[in-house]
């Protein structure tokens, strides 16, 4: 046996308990994502945090039209003021346009008054909303305290596995990284098989003696003849 396979093998058993862990985690979200009190009350506020920014939009838009009138207005009084126009004519219509603006912007305003108070109006209903989601995901939370509690735990292996994994990365040579990697998609997350009672412990295929003991002697990797995965004999 050699080093290199009993690596593999370290590799191997860390990466089969991380990915248990990663697969429970995201169970565990799942379950606590999905519970339909939150998503009722999450659809709610992404409804609300909707109409609030469409109505948000509506108002800067009006507050922009409004500006432009008055910066329009002033520069038609302006004109209007600055003694370079002469004609009465021109001048009476000058005064006329800056009515009719007057009059626009006016009608402007109590618009953008109006879309304040619905604006207001949509604020509260998403605040609402907001509060009441927290409170459901309390509950939830409360509930599933169980779950979240497994979560933790879980979570606290993985960083240590984690840890441990680099540490076997670093006495793996790339190139046995690659062969295990790949093995690894092909062969349902399972590279290297433990040999047992003289055979491949995942497919179940016996090995003859000579293989065995190849698998003691040789300094390469030693692939189970049926399914192909790294062997290691503990
Ligand atoms: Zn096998």
């Amino acid at each position: 046996m050699t080093s290199e396979t009993l690596n593999l093998f370290r590799l191997q058993k860390l990466d089969t308990l991380i990915d248990k862990h990663q697969l429970r985690i995201s169970e565990i979200d799942q379950a606590l994502s999905s519970d339909l009190r939150v998503k009722k009350a999450t659809a709610l506020l992404e409804k609300a945090q909707g109409q609030t920014k469409e109505i948000r939009i509506q108002l800067r838009q009006l507050e922009n039209k409004v500006e432009d009138l008055r910066i329009k207005r002033k520069t038609t009084q302006a004109s209007m003021f600055s003694g370079k126009i002469k004609n009465p004519k021109q001048l009476e219509e000058l005064q006329m346009e800056t009515e009719a603006l007057k009059r626009y912007i006016n009608q402007l305003e109590d618009e953008q008054l109006e879309i304040m108070i619905a604006f207001e109006s949509a604020e509260n209903q998403e605040q609402k909303a907001e509060k009441r989601l927290s409170q459901i995901k309390a509950v939830t939370v409360q509930e599933n305290a169980e779950m979240l509690g497994e979560r933790k735990m879980i979570e606290t292996d993985l960083k240590r596995l984690l840890r441990e994994k680099d540490a076997v990365l670093q006495s793996i040579p790339p190139e046995n990284l690659t062969l295990y990697h790949r093995l690894r998609k092909t062969k349902y997350g399972t590279a290297v098989a433990l040999v047992t009672d003289g055979g491949c412990s995942i497919c179940g295929q016996a090995l003859t003696p000579a293989d065995q003991q190849s698998i003691r002697a040789s300094n390469q990797l030693v692939f189970c003849p049926s399914c192909g995965r790294i062997l290691f004999e503990g």
